[in-house]
This record gives structure tokens, C-alpha cells and sequence, in this order.
């Protein structure tokens, strides 16, 4: 580990709380890495997700106008606050990201900034509630930079037809068009984690990529497709979401669709989830 890490470390006299996914990154290079992903000017904001002792938060601080940090761990606050000194323009919020208003932060950061980007080396355990959190909330933010477990970030932006490819898959890409920016080893972590990590880079679309008449049915419809991935897609929605009372109903709304029975969630688009969800929609009583 680099020896200014282990000094603050040892300074605070810090021990890692796995619990919290503390895998701190320790190399410059990757760091430098996440920051010129997100492609950021000295009119830009950034929020960032876990800053820990601060390596991510030092980097964006140097590029974009403001940097708005949100920390659970209230032992590294201190740590933070000396680390990060030399930056005025950093705010630190000792809060959990996903009970804070962030809302609220991101309309207050649009005030001075032009454009917003969420970023942040996330904790494993939270990893997909924090994104669809941001994404669900349709904040006015144009992108978001994320460290993660590497397959995670696979199964975000996975097409159809692979083995990767689910809900999670579909729901992200409903909100915005994701991109594997890079691998990353476990050697660049301390604590060293056990599986690798990717950068995901998901630019936020301005409007969704299909028309849905009803936005929670249909992700309703994606989830009970894919509930028990080698099921066919009749079986699927019959036994998670419509029950056998209404088979005709599934039947009218597939045969309209289009689409074959007895495929399987895995081979089917987003527009084909879309117009199934329309049809049951338009047909129910
Ligand atoms: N950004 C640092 C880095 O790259 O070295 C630390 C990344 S570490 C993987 C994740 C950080 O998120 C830790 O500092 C942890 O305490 C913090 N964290 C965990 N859960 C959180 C939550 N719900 N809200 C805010 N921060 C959280």
C-alpha cells in the first residue's frame, strides 16, 4: 500500500469495516483513470458516493468547480476533513446515500454547476440500490462514473441473448446507455477483495428508449420474466404475475405482441417487453 494511505491509516488509527465495503483504492493511476472517464471542466459538479479517506475525492476536487461527498462512516469524517484540506471546494455530507435527500443536493449543486456527474468507488453491498436509487428519481444529472464488482457492471450492460442479461439489464437501460470503461484487479484495493471490479459509465438518457403506458407494470412484467431465468415467458408471467384465472388474457396480449409463447425473457428486447406490457395493459378489465 502507497505510504501516504498507510500514514493517514495509521494516523487515525483506522481499521476497515468490511460490513460497509471498505476497499480503499490505492492506485494513482486508476484514480487518474475514473476522473478523465468522466471527462470533466471547472463548470462541472460532482457528487460523490463513499469517498473513504478521500484518493477519488482529491481528483475530482482538481478538475471540476464543486465536489458534494456523501459518507456513512462517521470515523472517517476527521480523516476526510484533513485529508481534503486544501480543497474548498469539496462539501462532506456524513450521511448514508441512500437515506439522504440527494434530490435536494443535486438541484442545489445545478444552481453553480452545468453539468452533473455522480461518481464513486461503491460499497459491493449496495452497489445495485444505489444505482436504480439515482436512476428511478430521474435527477437532472447528465452522467454517472462507478467502480464496481466487475459483474455487476456486466450485468448492467448486457444485450439480450446473453448470460448476463436480465432485469437488472433492462432497467438500467430504460434510464440510460451504459459502457464498460475498464477491468480492474483486485491488487489496486486495500483491503484486496475477492472478486475484480469494472468502471461502468452510464450516461443518462433524455427520454426512455420505449413507450410504456404504465412504467411500473411493465418492470413488473421484466421481473416476472426473467423470475426463474429457464422458464418460458408463458410460464413466466402466469405463475409471478397473472395467475392461471387469466391465461386468455396472456394468450390475446402475447398473440397481439407477437411473440412466440414459449420463448424465454433472456431472448427478448426491451421494445418486445414494452409491447407485451401495453397489450396485457390494454386488455385488462
Ligand atoms: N472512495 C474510496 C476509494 O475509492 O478508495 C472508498 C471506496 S470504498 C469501496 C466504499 C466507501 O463507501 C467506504 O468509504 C464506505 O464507508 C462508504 N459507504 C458504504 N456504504 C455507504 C452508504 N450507504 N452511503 C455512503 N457511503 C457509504
Amino acid at each position: 500500500m502507497p505510504s501516504r494511505t498507510k500514514e493517514i491509516l495509521e494516523e487515525h488509527g483506522f481499521s476497515f469495516k468490511k460490513s460497509l465495503g471498505q476497499n480503499f483504492l490505492i492506485d494513482i493511476n486508476i484514480l487518474n483513470k475514473i476522473v478523465d472517464a468522466a471527462v470533466l471542466d471547472d463548470e462541472d459538479g460532482v457528487i460523490e458516493i463513499g469517498p473513504g479517506i478521500g484518493g477519488l475525492t482529491e481528483q475530482f476536487a482538481k478538475k471540476a468547480k464543486k465536489v458534494e461527498a456523501f459518507e456513512i462512516d462517521r470515523r472517517l469524517i476527521p480523516v476526510l476533513e484533513q485529508t481534503l484540506s486544501p480543497y474548498p471546494n469539496i462539501t462532506i455530507h456524513h450521511q448514508d446515500v441512500l437515506k439522504a435527500d440527494v434530490e435536494d443536493a443535486v438541484n442545489k449543486l445545478r444552481e453553480n454547476v452545468r453539468h452533473i456527474t455522480v461518481a464513486g468507488n461503491l460499497p459491493y453491498y449496495v452497489t445495485t440500490p444505489i444505482i436504480m436509487k439515482l436512476l428511478e428519481k430521474r435527477l437532472p444529472i447528465n452522467q454517472m462514473i462507478f467502480m464496481m464488482q466487475k459483474e455487476v457492471a456486466d450485468r448492467i450492460a448486457a444485450a439480450p441473448d446473453s448470460k448476463d442479461y436480465g432485469s437488472l439489464s433492462i432497467a438500467a437501460q430504460y434510464y440510460a446507455y451504459p459502457e464498460k470503461m475498464m477491468i480492474v484487479p483486485k491488487t489496486v484495493f486495500v483491503p484486496k477483495p475477492n472478486v475484480d471490479s469494472a468502471v461502468l459509465r452510464l450516461k443518462l438518457r433524455e427520454a426512455p428508449p420505449v413507450q410504456v403506458k404504465d412504467e411500473t407494470y411493465f418492470f413488473q412484467v421484466v421481473k416476472a420474466s426473467f423470475a426463474q431465468r429457464r422458464k418460458t415467458i408463458w410460464n413466466n408471467l402466469q405463475h409471478n404475475l397473472l395467475g392461471k384465472e387469466n391465461r386468455d388474457l396472456l394468450a390475446d396480449a402475447l398473440k397481439r405482441a407477437d411473440i412466440d409463447p414459449q420463448r424465454r425473457g433472456e431472448s427478448m428486447s426491451m421494445e418486445e417487453f414494452a409491447t407485451i406490457s401495453n397489450e396485457l395493459l390494454s386488455n385488462q378489465p
